[in-house]
């Protein structure tokens, strides 16, 4: 076994820190204005062009930085640590655009990877979240493509995005289908802007879609396919939350064992009492397990056969689930050694706890992790506990 990282990591991890900590400059002012200016848009921009850190999920041969997956969790280890959300502007297009045509690749996706255009990922509507089979928006065929109608919410970077890939019940069968849909096409109204608990550096808007028309080129990876393409994911995007949170977990134990030795209260650094060392303990557990797992996680996906799918998919929740609970544990106990400060937002901690709850909510709650991982136990007995054999 060699549990090092290899020297592209350990480069790799070196310059998402530099960038991360470029991009750290902007958080305050993220934090102040819900929000960055343009200006600040587009310097973040070419700072991860120049870095080299864009599309690190897709081909080189497409323009992306054709990372492994366990090169790829060492970058997100790093950007991790980032508050406001300023992570999403190391943009990662949605894997599913993958399946695009070669056209659809000219028109989408290489454009993405360039820095020059976002998508955004709708699948998320009024009735359907942790079910998304109760899909209400449908695509009805016509002469000239397909019309879509319905309804999405909590659409991530919906407000910054040029285009949408939208979950849709295509046709008389209901057949779960992706499309590539134009913003600007017209019937798409951006309804509302919710506020919520983090702050991001984009908004999830919610969207209506009214007889909105599309070409028949506009389907992404073929009729019926939506929910495969979005599953097939799942275990990239979970392992890569598994990555964020360790660490943002990892600098908030950082700043709260400074905190904690420069502190005095009763006329000795909190650092010495054996309440906060304890704390301090605790943080260095979660964070120093659920490191190791991911990795290892994202090591087995690198070498994963047809054969390994379905219990990587376990294992990988294993470590969403694991990590994304670990990081709120850390962080609670982060706010309470910083004490009345960790209240403040102008502190990372604060905004930590309120950026890292949502990593138990979204790509399926902590109770859906723990579905799956109950289900490949039930279903292939505990083998998902194995370490892989070489040979
Ligand atoms: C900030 C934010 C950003 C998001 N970004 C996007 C995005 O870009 N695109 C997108 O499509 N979606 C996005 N989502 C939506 C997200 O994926 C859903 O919120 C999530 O899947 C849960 O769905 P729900 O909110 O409808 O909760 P529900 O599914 O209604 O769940 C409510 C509760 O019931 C539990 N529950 C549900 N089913 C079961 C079950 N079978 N057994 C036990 N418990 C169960 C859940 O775990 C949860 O605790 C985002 C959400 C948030 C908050």
């Amino acid at each position: 076994m060699d549990f090092r990282l290899t020297p592209r990591q350990a480069q790799l991890k070196a310059d998402a820190r530099a960038l991360t900590d470029f991009i750290a400059g902007y958080e305050t002012q993220c934090e102040e204005n819900n929000g960055l200016p343009e200006s600040a848009h587009a310097k973040i921009r070419d700072a991860v062009l120049d870095a080299g850190l864009q599309a690190v999920n897709m081909p080189a041969e497409w323009g992306g930085a054709g990372l492994t997956i366990a090169e790829q969790v060492t970058v997100q280890e790093e950007l991790g640590r980032l508050t406001g959300a300023l992570w999403d502007m190391v943009w990662r297009p949605a894997n599913a655009l993958r399946f695009c045509t070669p056209e659809q690749r000219e028109r989408f996706l290489i454009p993405v990877i360039k820095g020059e255009r976002r998508d955004c990922y709708a699948v998320t509507e009024p009735g359907a979240g942790s079910d998304p089979q109760n899909l209400a928006t449908t695509a009805t065929r016509n002469d000239r493509g397909w019309v879509l109608n319905g309804e999405k919410w909590f659409v991530t970077v919906g407000d910054h995005a040029d285009f949408m890939i939208v979950l849709a019940a295509a046709g008389p069968e209901r057949a779960p289908t992706l499309f590539l849909v134009d913003k600007d096409t017209p019937g798409i109204e951006m309804t509302r802007v919710p506020r919520f608990m983090h702050t991001f550096v984009y908004e999830h808007p919610e969207f209506t879609f009214t007889d909105v028309q599309v070409g028949e080129d506009a389907v992404l990876g073929g009729i019926g396919e939506g929910y495969d393409i979005t599953r097939s994911w799942f275990t990239e995007e979970r392992l890569m939350i598994a990555a964020r949170t360790t660490g943002a977990a990892e600098r908030a134990l950082e700043l709260s064992r400074d905190w904690a030795v420069e502190r005095e209260q009763f006329g000795a650094p909190i650092a010495s009492y054996q309440l906060i060392q304890g704390m301090l303990a605790d943080c260095a557990v979660d964070i120093a397990v659920n490191r190791a797992y991911t990795h290892q996680v994202a090591w087995e996906a690198d070498r994963a056969t047809p054969r390994d799918r379905k219990t990587l998919h376990a294992k990988a929740a294993i470590a969403k689930l694991s990590a994304s609970e670990a990081s709120g544990r850390v962080i609670d106990r982060c706010l309470q050694i910083h004490g009345g400060r960790g209240y403040d937002r102008a502190y990372a901690v604060e905004r930590l706890y309120r950026e890292l709850r949502v990593d138990r909510i979204w790509e399926g709650t902590s109770e859906i992790q723990r579905l799956i991982i109950a289900g490949e136990l039930v279903k292939r007995g505990t083998g998902v506990l194995d370490l892989p054999v070489a040979g």
